[in-house]
């Protein structure tokens, strides 16, 4: 078995791993570099050039590609593979990149989905695959665990230990000895030393600040984040507030099927905010029938600016106009909760004209987040437990930092492949 990252060695984003055996080979994960992901849609950027190469020497033999999760850094470029390259994934991650593509990506999916089921191993020969099911800030989101030759390599996506679902890290930890573990290390480096506080603390601090903001709370957070949204409902109900969702996350909430505590629109305490810009997009889509279907569960903005204090809204940049035109004299009274990566809010863009806007009307601005990577403390346990043969660190800024906290490192280059003995 061979393992080569094609891009992520010494990156966060854009990941790409290749694992290779008998003349054979799975890619995975094909991701957008971040620095790219905002402003380009779902299939555009260059692949690798390690990858590219591969692809022009004639042979290689790709059996398929399987993404870890919905997050474009994980799939942006799968749409650039030829399509007889079967694309994996999870079932609900399928979902929301098909969402995704058709309301942002000019109406496409990248690939038609064949989907995985959590922790039922697979067979693309030569290779035995097991996705293991992991706690991220996107729902839906794998390990891999790929065996061939006898061999066994595991790869951990993006994943984390303090969200709600706990479980999940044990179920990674049961792993034992695999030759290669490619670990993601985000949080190596500076930001190992900021507190990362699980999501249960957070939806209590959540509640909290819902319960001392006189007015109006509006919240920024990741529609695919639906543990975030998850925390929100129950902060918002707990303070006898009604959760206004923007149509966007109404539409992943109404089409995630099988998970019976996530919100749905119909539920008591839950209505959805109309606004142009996303009411287009779901038009150019073909989603004209979900928005009639949330038509009798919509909220009108003035009802919202008459009882700022009942409501919590879920906000985007492209609803500021409409948020300018409906909310402006109930800002001042208003709590802006930023629950996104903080980087946003200094680079040009909505997420910065929001903050600009919202600062100068006087609304108070509260930043509460947590990471959905994975903190240093809790990748010692996990090695601990897993005792990999060699670790090979992947989506972080930092990878020269990894021997100094761990064992059996090595770090490689992108497009240094690894033969493993
Ligand atoms: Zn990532
Ligand atoms: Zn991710």
């Amino acid at each position: 078995m061979k393992v080569v990252i094609h891009r992520g060695a010494a990156q966060i984003g854009g990941s790409c791993v290749e694992v290779e055996s008998q003349g054979a080979s799975l890619l995975l994960d094909l991701g957008a570099p971040l620095d790219s992901s905002e402003d380009r849609k779902c299939g555009q950027g260059d692949l690798p050039p390690s990858l590219q190469e591969r692809f022009q020497s004639g042979v290689l033999d790709l059996k398929g590609v399987l993404v870890s999760h919905a997050h474009q850094d994980h799939y942006g470029l799968v749409g650039r593979l030829p399509l007889d390259v079967p694309a994996l994934c999870g079932p609900i991650a399928a979902r929301v990149m098909e969402l995704a593509g058709a309301l942002w990506g000019g109406g496409e999916s990248p690939r038609d989905w064949s989907t995985f089921v959590p922790y039922e191993p697979f067979d693309l020969p030569p290779f035995k695959v097991t996705p293991y099911l992991v706690d991220h800030s996107v729902i839906d989101a794998y390990a891999f665990l790929v065996e061939a030759d006898g061999r066994a390599a595991l790869y951990s996506g993006d994943f984390r230990a303090h969200g709600r679902k706990e479980g999940l890290f044990r179920r990674l930890e049961s792993i034992s000895h695999p030759d290669v573990l490619l670990l993601e290390g985000t949080l190596v480096g500076p930001r190992s030393k900021d507190r990362h506080p699980s999501e249960r603390e957070l939806e209590s601090a959540l509640a909290e600040c819902l319960g001392e903001t006189p007015g109006l709370v509006l919240v920024s957070t990741g529609s695919t984040n639906l543990d975030r949204i998850v925390s929100l409902y129950k902060a918002a109900r707990g303070c006898g507030r009604t959760f206004v969702l923007d149509l966007y996350t109404a539409l992943l909430l109404d089409r995630i099927e099988g998970h019976p505590r996530l919100p749905k629109t119909f539920w008591a305490g839950i209505r959805v905010a109309f606004s142009k810009p996303l009411m287009d997009c779901f038009r150019k889509a073909g989603l004209a029938a979900a928005l009639e279907k949330f038509r009798p569960r919509g909220i009108k903005w003035p009802q919202i600016a008459a009882w700022p204090e009942q409501h919590v809204l879920l906000i985007k940049p492209s609803m500021l106009a409409t948020a300018k035109k409906y909310l402006q004299a109930a800002l001042p009274q208003a709590t802006w909760v930023y629950s996104l990566w903080p980087g946003y809010l200094d680079r040009a863009g909505g997420i910065q004209r929001m903050k600009t806007y919202l600062g100068a009307q006087g609304c108070r601005i509260v930043q509460m987040h947590t990471s959905g990577h994975v903190r240093l403390a809790d990748m010692k346990h996990l090695l601990e437990r897993v005792q990999p043969k060699v670790l090979i660190p992947i989506h972080t800024a930092h990878p020269a930092q990894f021997a100094a906290h761990f064992s059996r490192v090595l770090s490689l280059a992108d497009g240094q492949p690894y033969v493993v003995p």
